[in-house]
């Protein structure tokens, strides 16, 4: 009871009780102690007088003075609370008295019987109750002979004013205690509250105050007893909860800032899916405010009709695609909800995620793995799952593999944007060609394939011909008419080869069809195969070749109108262990597929130095014709190169020249200006090599500034009979002549042919009539006006 109320109350409330029943217990307990005390303290008193009075009156009574003895009597009842006195015989016969009247057997406060058993007994004694006091006292009188007389005094007593003193003086002191008391009580309660309830209500008061606005309260409670150890704990913990309050309400600010402005839509949701909260990206997702999903579901803002039985039985954290709406727009959405426990209930949270530009940029993965973006036609990856797949199920079918011919010459002259629009162009094209339910591919640059089902090499045959013969006219780009020309391999089968195969033989036969001269079909067989095994083996061999140094150079003269070789031309030779003398119409091309090459015209070079060194040494003045390949262009320092092996062998640029093929120039781009540029500047003359065979050979000449031309066998050796032979031979070397250009003519065999260019102004010429290619231990030269004796040609 007492805990309900402050103890500002309870305290002083328990004190007062204390004090009021100690109170009590005092005036229950002192008083009647107190006045049993003083009565019997008086009685004492009383005794001893009487005592003393006994003898006096014992006296007066043997010597018979009763005057005296009234007298003293007298004096006895005047004295305070003596109420009366009188000595009386043992017969009860008064002998003298202070209250006349009052007979003994008359005395309330003892009756006769009693009182002659007292006197006669000679005992004292008192009698009474409360504050009237009967006190009996013998005198001790004898008669003569001995006996005792028995006479007694007889005192009424009225204590009563002395017991009123009594009881004031305790009551006194009682008020003192009872005050001595409220006093201590008064200082206890003051310094009970120094000590404890103020000090305590301030603890309170800074606690009420931290609950209500949860700012730490300056607690000025001291000292280093309990409270204020209490004290120091609450601020402690005050402080530290203020702490923990702020960190958490900025770690609470953070995932709210975090939770509005991240870039994926955030949903928390009850048991039944409906919106509690949401962030501003999760309403972005549905062009709404964050408040207007509130207690929604997510379901009634999704397309789909099972949303909300899908969500909640897919495994947390499982994303969902599904189709949210925007106003009129559909929006593919990634959903997936995580369980969490918040004040021991479940939620979810919601994630979702716009996945437009994914499913977007998926699409266009799919497209691009199985598309080429250029033409829209299918890429190869695709026609070759598709090959797959009918191989795999056995099915005959039939690949044409197609390149366009010289496409490199069209995007470099023309632009890659041109370029591009033909490929567009002639995928169109061959879509048109092709027949239904056969799939063409774009198998990268200028390559396509075409895939059909059957194993028919009529109709394969008759296809390819009808896609040369459609290739026929030329595709219009702008202003440009574009000729193309297709070469095509075919690879046929019966559905029981592997793609990959498949693939290598389509491959083969593509090539052969641009060995064949292009614009044309090739069928595979499996020569093609044993070819390009050949060919394999081959260039292994040509590779030891190059390195135990088995090539030789053989040398065939240019000789003047005296027939005196200037000019010797350095042909490679393969000295094989195992397949003999190789001419290099059988090896080149390997060398240049293989890239050798490259170091093969270097070997030829130094060759051709050093016996260019050795000749001039001997006193012949000949200069070394060295041919160089297309592919040679290909390294980034040809002039260099070459230039740094004249230096080497100490030759001078006046004994060698070089001989290009048109086809070298047929892609030269700024790369080989610059390497020819360079190579004139050195003093190295320049000639270009089967010349007619070519395209645009005016425009090299010019652009290139060659020093001479040689004029290809295949016109030489229509001479003197073929009149266009004639027409064009004789056209070069005027035109030769005006443009100040040195002249060859190559592959002349005989008398007939020799003297129709001499007589044509011919400056120089070259061919078996002359002399055939000869290792240079066997070149027999003659100079300076002297019958040269050079090999007469075998069939001569
Ligand atoms: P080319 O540069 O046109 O060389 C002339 C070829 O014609 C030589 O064949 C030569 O033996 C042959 N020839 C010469 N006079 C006559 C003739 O009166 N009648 C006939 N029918 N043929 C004649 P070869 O040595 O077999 O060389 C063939 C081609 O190999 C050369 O044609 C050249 O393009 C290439 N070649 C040869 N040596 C080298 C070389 O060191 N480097 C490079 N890159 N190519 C080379
Ligand atoms: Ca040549
Ligand atoms: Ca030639």
């Amino acid at each position: 009871m007492l805990t309900r109320l402050s103890l500002r109350r309870s305290l002083p409330l328990l004190l007062g009780i204390f004090g009021l029943l100690f109170t009590v217990m005092l005036t229950a307990w002192h008083l009647p102690t107190r006045i049993e005390e003083n009565l019997a303290g008086w009685r004492n008193h009383t005794s001893q007088h009487l005592a003393l009075l006994q003898s006096s009156l014992s006296d007066h009574r043997r010597l018979g003075r009763n005057a005296e003895l009234e007298t003293e009597l007298a004096d006895l009842a005047s004295l305070e609370g003596v109420l009366w006195a009188m000595v009386i015989d043992r017969g009860l016969q008064v002998i003298a008295t202070t209250q006349l009247g009052l007979s003994p057997e008359r005395l309330t406060l003892i009756d006769a019987g009693e009182l002659a058993k007292q006197v006669n007994g000679g005992r004292a004694g008192w009698f009474g109750e409360g504050s009237r006091q009967l006190a009996i006292y013998p005198l001790d009188r004898v008669a003569q002979d001995g006996t005792p007389l028995r006479e007694a005094l007889l005192v009424e007593y009225d204590f009563a004013p002395m017991l009123a003193q009594t009881k004031r003086e305790a009551w006194f002191y009682l008020a003192q205690t009872l005050t001595l008391l409220l006093l201590l009580g008064l200082i206890l309660n003051r310094l009970y509250g120094r000590l404890l309830t103020r000090r305590l209500a301030r603890i309170d008061q800074a606690a009420r105050q931290f609950a209500i606005d949860q700012q730490p309260q300056n607690l000025s409670v001291g000292g280093r007893d309990e409270i204020g150890r209490l004290a120091r704990t609450i601020n402690q913990m005050m402080n530290q909860l203020h702490e923990r309050q702020l960190a958490l309400s900025e770690s609470e600010q953070l995932f709210r800032d975090l939770v509005d402005t991240a870039p994926i839509g955030m949903l928390v949701v009850d048991r039944e899916l409906r919106v509690l909260q949401a962030n501003p990206a999760a309403a972005a997702l549905f062009g709404c405010t964050p408040a207007e999903l509130l207690g929604n579901l997510p379901g009634d803002r999704l397309l789909e009709s099972d949303a909300t039985t899908r969500l909640l039985s897919t495994p947390a954290n499982t994303p969902l695609e599904l189709t949210g709406r925007r106003h009129d727009r559909e929006v593919p959405l990634e959903i997936s909800c995580t369980p969490f426990q918040r004040y021991g209930v479940r939620h979810f949270l919601v994630l979702l995620r716009d996945i437009s530009d994914r499913l977007r940029a998926e699409q266009r993965l799919r497209f691009l793995a199985h598309f080429d973006p250029l033409t829209q036609l299918a890429n190869r990856n695709y026609l070759v799952q598709r090959l797959e797949q009918l191989l795999a199920a056995r099915l005959p079918l039939t690949l044409l593999y197609l390149d366009l011919d010289h496409f490199k010459r069209i995007n470099d002259s023309l632009g890659h944007e041109i370029g591009d629009k033909l490929l567009v162009q002639i995928g169109d094209r061959l879509g048109r060609l092709m027949p239904e339910h056969a799939l063409l591919s774009r198998s990268g640059g200028d390559e396509f394939m075409l895939l059909l089902d059957g194993s028919n090499h009529i109709r394969a045959e008759q296809l390819a011909q009808c896609i040369i013969e459609g290739f026929r006219p030329p595709v219009r780009i702008g202003q440009y008419e574009c000729y193309v020309s297709p070469s095509i391999g075919v690879a046929i089968s019966d559905g029981r080869h592997s793609a990959s195969d498949l693939l290598k033989q389509v491959d083969l036969a593509l090539y052969a069809a641009k060995d064949a001269g292009r614009n044309c079909t090739v069928f595979y067989n499996d020569a093609l195969s044993d070819a390009a095994a050949g060919r394999r083996a081959l260039e292994q061999a040509l590779r030891r070749a190059l390195d135990r140094d088995e090539f030789v150079l053989h040398y065939q003269a240019q000789v003047n109108a005296q027939g005196e070789p200037e000019v010797m031309e350095a042909l490679l030779r393969w000295n094989s262990p195992e397949r003999g003398l190789v001419p290099p119409g059988e090896f080149i091309p390997v060398l240049e597929d293989s890239g050798m090459i490259i170091e093969a015209t270097r070997w030829v070079f130094r060759e051709a130095c050093r016996q260019a060194c050795r000749w001039h040494a001997q006193g012949y003045s000949l200069r070394i014709a060295v041919n160089l390949s297309p592919l040679d262009f290909r390294q980034a320092d040809l002039a260099g190169s070459l230039l740094a092996i004249l230096e080497e062998e100490g030759a001078s640029t006046s004994m060698l020249e070089l001989e290009i093929t048109e086809s070298a120039l047929l892609e030269a781009d700024e790369h080989v200006q610059q390497t020819l540029t360079r190579l004139k500047a050195a003093g190295l003359p320049l000639l270009l090599d089967d010349f007619g065979t070519g395209y645009a050979s005016l425009t090299y000449l010019q652009r290139f500034r060659f020093d001479g031309i040689k004029i290809d066998r295949e016109f030489v050796s229509g001479l003197p009979d073929s009149e266009e032979s004639v027409a064009l031979v004789r056209g070069i070397l005027t035109m030769a002549s005006h443009l100040g250009l040195h002249v060859v003519a190559e592959g002349v065999e005989n008398e007939r042919q020799a003297a129709f260019l001499r007589l044509n102004g011919c400056p120089s010429l070259q061919g078996f009539y002359y002399a055939r290619p000869q290792p240079a231990a066997q070149c027999r030269l003659q100079q300076n006006g002297g019958p040269i004796n050079l090999q007469l040609p075998l069939d001569a």
